[in-house]
């Protein structure tokens, strides 16, 4: 199958995009293919990398806002999690998707639990993400042990989709939630099956302080002593992270998710030190975090904030620059989990979005770059392409209605179930 993408924009020029299968395969003159595509008055941008988020927690949207963190996640998020089914999770991540879909995310890395649910989710949508069953033993080994065995059993399911779109991973929550035997099980498996690591890092400063009185270690210094702070890890938030937890992360190649929107929600007390980790040559990407601490998936949005949130912490406007803040939601995304997308080029894989041009926030058009990060949504999106199928076409998804509606009675139903 071949699609082409007529008369884009595509940077400052106006071209055709030719994409063959599931990658682009030309950037140029041609002008047919079995699909074609009008691109007159849109721009063409990679889709978007959504690098730390919790899909199926869309049905938490609204429960449970305005509260410190530990309120917030001991006394609403996990006892509600206990409870959750794994049709509850199907519906939520389905819900996830269509967000995601119609704010021009192609790409997700994801961390909750029943994460086949989440797959099966994933490969009915069209999207591309990381799937990682998340652990928490409460620092019990021998509970970490039965869990680890769920996770595996999830990742062999996952598996068994044969789906190129949808990567198991592996996802010890955090080092206040794992305890050592597990994390250095995960770090064995790992290494094994040369899965990806997904985890939270020095959100809070609480965090920080517990990690150091129980070991003596920062968290950072905590998992490179695990020898889990590698290559292969994304760790989430990075707030607390000081210098020598900086020079850490960045020799051994861990990867940053930055969430600016969800550490100002919940107020994690200290902004990611983003010129430190960015000096160093540490990979950084943007996430949203789970829509129970955000409370959209709309990576726009993240945009904007991140960049926000970086000058007002640093005192400084010049710090996280609109294209730097692109880049982080697009190639810094993608270097992050080692996947062929965030970029418009030939060869890559053919994630793209139609941005359209004859929206008041596009208008004028000094800096279409400008325009994405700081004055546009999700809903400038018009088409979604992934995997070089087309998942939006003029803001419509496939099933849309029956999504939100059946999403908005499993939340209510979980929110009210004994
Ligand atoms: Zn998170």
């Amino acid at each position: 199958m071949s699609l082409l993408i007529k008369d884009v924009q595509l940077g400052r020029e106006t071209t055709n995009v030719y994409v063959e299968g599931n990658r682009i395969a030309e950037i140029g003159p041609r002008r047919e293919a079995d699909v074609v595509i009008e691109g007159k008055h849109r721009l063409a941008i990679p889709g978007l990398v959504n690098l730390h988020t919790h899909a199926a927690m869309t049905l938490f949207r609204g429960f449970g806002d305005d509260m410190t963190f530990q309120t917030w996640f001991e006394t609403k998020m996990r006892p509600l999690e206990a409870k959750l089914r794994p049709e509850d999770i199907y519906w939520g991540a389905k819900l996830a998707c269509l967000e995601m879909i119609k704010t021009g995310t192609t790409t997700f890395n994801d961390m909750y639990f029943h994460m086949d649910q989440v797959a099966k989710a994933v490969k009915e949508m069209g999207l591309r993400a990381v799937l990682a069953e998340g652990l928490i033993d409460g620092g019990n080994p021998s509970v970490g042990q039965e869990a680890l065995k769920r996770v595996q059993d999830v990742n062999r399911k996952i598996e068994a989709l044969k789906e190129d779109r949808i990567v198991p991973a592996l996802a010890p929550h955090a080092v206040y939630t794992v305890s050592k035997e597990s994390m250095l099980a995960i770090k064995e498996l790992a290494d094994k099956k040369g899965y990806l690591v997904h985890t939270h890092l020095d959100e809070t400063r609480q965090e920080v302080d517990d990690c150091l009185a129980r070991t003596a270690m920062r968290p950072a210094q905590y998992l490179d002593h695990l020898g889990l702070l590698m290559r292969d890890l994304v760790a989430a938030h990075g707030c607390w992270l000081d210098a020598g937890e900086i020079d850490l992360v960045a020799k051994a190649g861990a990867r940053i998710a930055h969430c600016p929107v969800s550490n100002m929600k919940l107020s994690t007390g200290q902004a990611m030190p983003y010129p430190a980790l960015r000096d160093a040559g540490v990979v950084m990407g943007l996430g949203t975090d789970g829509a129970a601490s955000n409370n959209n998936l709309d990576m726009f949005e993240s945009m904007k904030f991140a960049a926000l949130l970086q000058k007002h912490a640093h005192n400084m406007p010049t710090v996280l620059p609109a294209a730097e803040a692109f880049e982080m939601a697009t190639l810094g995304g993608a270097r992050a989990l080692g996947l062929d997308v965030g970029l418009i080029d030939v060869g890559r894989l053919a994630d793209i979005l139609l941005v359209d041009l004859k929206r008041p926030e596009m208008t004028p058009r000094h800096s279409d770059l400008s325009n994405l990060v700081y004055a546009g949504h999700g809903n400038i999106v018009d088409t979604v392409i992934c995997d070089g199928q087309v998942l939006m076409k003029g803001r419509r998804v496939k099933g849309e209605a029956e999504i939100m509606e059946k999403a908005g009675t499993v939340a209510k139903d979980v929110v009210m179930r004994e």
